[in-house]
């Protein structure tokens, strides 16, 4: 089975060797500073007391409060949350923003919540981890299954236990209360701007380009938006229930009206069914891994045909994976760049918190474009100078501020 965290640690020690990593560094950087596991019991509608388990994996500080959402999913696993920890930390590192790496996760299928059900879990939940969080302690937002919604009732929480306001707590909030504009798109708009530096790179252009997402959340679906209006042709979506084809180029606010009657983009009009192993090695231009990780191992990288691969899910591709791609010329734009702008978007929200002023859409996605494509050629430079794979390279090059910040503090 794909452990996430030893697949993290196989990432981490192959770009340590290409750097030749401090020792002490790498030692630090192989465990998280501090992970809370925490019990949370809830009173379901029926009368009946369910406790639930969650968790909060604060991977590193060095450069900033720990930063990074709350899933909320039937699977959640220790090791999955520290991995997706350590992700969040090289994910800041490679934007270049003054933030640290954490992860939550409650073991929960919320969909078989009520809306009471879940707003109790969520302030239980917090209710366990909030001396532990804050501003300047660690940051988090919504991930997986959870919604600005949830962020806050989650804030409101912790500001009635701490007695102050304090919205830098947590990102990705209802405008309402202290969120930013641009930041419910923000993961997908960052990944189109990478997508346009990597189709420059393979000399294509959108509108010669076809692409396929797997994974029609909140990540996905606004990536097949935006790709749309921009001219790229998207020619499959799938989502937790299978998927919806159309070579010629599916229609997305038609898909869309259709999930929100059905569930699902399964069945809509004027297209074929495909499936979410399917849609991986479809013969599209552009594959987008949007939903969960471990989508492409080694057993199907072979037969991948798509000549980019962009990651806006955390961790979709596994590191015996990883050199099939690379070998077979496949250009993967990893996960900690490519979808970074959830985050990048968060910070800024973090940012208009403390100042108490905010900012305008258009000027929130100039601040986002500069800092996607500054960090997307950063990336391509790394991996040019060291012949690597955009994985290897985003590693080396995050690993190393993370490496300064620590070394700066006398840790090692
Ligand atoms: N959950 C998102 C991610 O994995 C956003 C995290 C954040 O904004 O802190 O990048």
């Amino acid at each position: 089975m794909n452990n996430p965290f030893a697949n993290a640690m196989t990432q981490l020690d192959k770009a340590a060797t290409i750097m030749k990593l401090d020792r002490s560094v790498h030692e630090i950087l192989r465990q998280p500073k501090r992970v809370l596991t925490v019990s949370i019991p809830v009173r379901m509608d029926d009368g009946s007391m369910k406790v639930f388990t969650g968790f909060r994996s604060q991977y590193t500080d060095a450069l900033g409060p720990f930063k990074g959402g709350i899933r909320y999913h039937w699977n959640v696993t220790l090791d999955e949350v520290k991995a997706l920890s350590f992700w969040m930390a090289l994910k800041c590192a490679t934007v270049g923003i003054p933030l640290g790496g954490g992860k939550g996760g409650i073991i929960v299928n919320p969909k078989e919540l009520s809306e009471g059900e879940l707003e109790r879990l969520s302030r239980g939940y917090i209710q366990k981890i909030y001396k532990y969080i804050g501003p300047t302690q660690d940051v988090p937002a919504p991930d997986v299954y959870t919604t600005p919604k949830i962020m806050a009732w989650m804030l409101d929480e912790y500001e009635k236990l701490v007695g102050e306001h304090a919205p830098g707590v947590i990102t990705g909030k209802p405008l309402s209360v202290g969120g930013s504009q641009g930041r419910g798109f923000s993961t997908a708009q960052g990944g189109v701007y990478v997508l346009r530096e990597a189709v420059k790179k393979k000399n294509m252009v959108p509108s010669e380009t076809s692409v396929a997402i797997q994974g029609f959340g909140n990540a996905g679906s606004f990536m097949a938006k935006i790709l749309a209006k921009e001219g790229y042709r998207i020619v499959a979506v799938t989502d937790s229930q299978g998927g919806a084809m159309n070579r010629s180029g599916l229609h997305i606010s038609e898909l869309e009206a259709y999930k929100r009657e059905r569930g699902t983009v399964l069945g809509a009009p004027a297209t074929e069914p495909i499936s979410n192993d399917d849609i991986l090695t479809l013969d599209a231009d552009v594959v987008v891994p949007a939903a969960l990780e471990n989508v492409i191992t080694a057993t199907n990288a072979p037969m991948i045909k798509a000549k980019i691969i962009l990651e806006l899910a955390n961790g979709p591709v596994t590191p015996e994976a990883d050199e099939i791609l690379h070998k077979n010329g496949v250009l993967f734009v990893p996960d900690i760049l490519s979808n970074a702008g959830g985050v990048t978007v968060s910070y800024f929200e973090q940012v208009q918190n403390a100042y108490n002023h905010y900012w305008t859409e258009e000027q929130v996605l100039k601040k986002l474009e500069a800092i996607m494509v500054a960090a997307f050629s950063a990336v391509w430079e790394t991996k040019e100078k060291h012949n690597i794979d955009m994985r290897t390279a985003a590693f080396v090059l995050a690993v190393g501020r993370i490496a300064e910040g620590l070394l700066a503090r006398g840790l090692v």
